[in-house]
């Protein structure tokens, strides 16, 4: 064995998926690997940088080493535990689509949630072939006005319409992103629009994990033919926000910072005392009405929860 063993040498490689204890790794030259880890590295998911060696048998190897992630997306599991499902990640694309609707407080969840993991957002409004006229513009453009002027990156886009897609393209390009939004709202016909050979890259991962068809609900990484990654997982697209105490929750709304600390009392909840800075901000049009009701929404479903679980936040 020892002889098997001695041209082994660490490399680099990038996780494309995880399925049972093992890794599909994927080496500088964009060959997959099929992958055992060493046990104490933990789980490691899609997005991961590792360095791995070889095997003796071909196509397989063993993961040796993590390097450390600048972001990770969880989400909840089993009895609270949270589930690790990518990793990476530098930008959350929030989809939101024009039919059934833009719902600003959708969209202030995501961003919350994705505040709450400090990852930056941007936000991608789907099915725009469905805008008719000037006034469909309009309203949109009212709805979103918030967003941009928060700063928010605000693309327009039809998975329907493959050449508008150039927006998005070049918004991706050099990025590693994964899109999250309502189920219907196009994301998975935006990967499909993104990735052209999905399905071969799909099969051909399965045919390397040796169990045939892909049956796993995994995060899955894949490369763009424009540049970037996108990681795709069932269980990162609808991610929620976490319970938080009220001056957490207020710093996930940048929007209301040129107010806070102006209210008469310190712990307003700027619902119905007097004196209210943030409801004062509302009324002259400095804070959006959709953002203070999807603000007031989340802290009373927040503080509902810390009462039933006994909390003291
Ligand atoms: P997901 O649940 O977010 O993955 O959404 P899907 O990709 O499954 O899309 C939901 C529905 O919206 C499907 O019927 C799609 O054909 C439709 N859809 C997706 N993108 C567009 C678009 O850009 N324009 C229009 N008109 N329909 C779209
Ligand atoms: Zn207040």
């Amino acid at each position: 064995k020892s002889a098997d063993q001695q041209n082994s040498q660490a490399q680099p490689g990038l996780v494309i998926t995880n399925f049972g204890q093992r890794l599909l790794v994927e080496d500088e030259q964009g060959t997959i690997f099929n992958c055992a880890v060493r046990q104490h590295l933990g789980k490691l998911v899609a997005g991961d940088r590792v360095f791995w060696e070889t095997d003796t048998e071909a196509g397989r190897g063993i993961v040796s080493a993590a390097i450390p992630r600048h972001s990770e997306l969880a989400r909840p599991g089993f009895r609270g535990q949270t589930r690790m499902v990518a990793a990476n990640i530098d930008v959350v694309g929030i989809v939101a689509p024009i039919e059934p609707g833009v719902h600003p407080d959708m969209i202030d969840r995501y961003l919350v949630a994705a505040a709450q993991l400090d990852i930056p957002v941007a936000l991608i409004i789907n099915k725009i072939d469905l805008l008719t006229s000037d006034e469909d513009w309009e309203e949109l453009a009212e709805i979103l006005l918030p967003y941009d002027e928060m700063g928010i990156d605000i693309i327009t886009v039809s998975a329907h319409l493959t050449d508008g897609l150039d927006d998005i393209k070049a918004f991706l390009n050099q990025k590693t992103s994964v899109f999250v939004g309502p189920s219907g709202a196009g994301k998975s016909s935006l990967i499909n629009a993104l990735v052209p050979d999905l399905a071969i890259r799909t099969s051909s991962l399965s045919a390397a994990t040796g169990l045939g068809v892909h049956t796993t609900t995994n995060s899955i990484l894949y490369h763009l033919p424009c540049g970037g990654d996108i990681i795709d997982s069932p269980g990162v697209r609808r991610f929620t926000p976490s319970p938080c105490s009220l001056s957490e929750l207020e710093g996930y709304y940048p929007d209301f910072a040129p107010f806070l600390g102006q209210c008469r009392f310190d712990n307003c909840t700027h619902q119905h005392e007097p004196d209210c800075a943030i409801r004062k901000a509302v009324e002259t049009g400095d804070i959006a009405e959709s953002r203070f009701a999807s603000f007031q929404s989340l802290r009373q479903e927040f503080a509902e929860h810390f009462n039933l679980s006994g909390g003291q936040k």
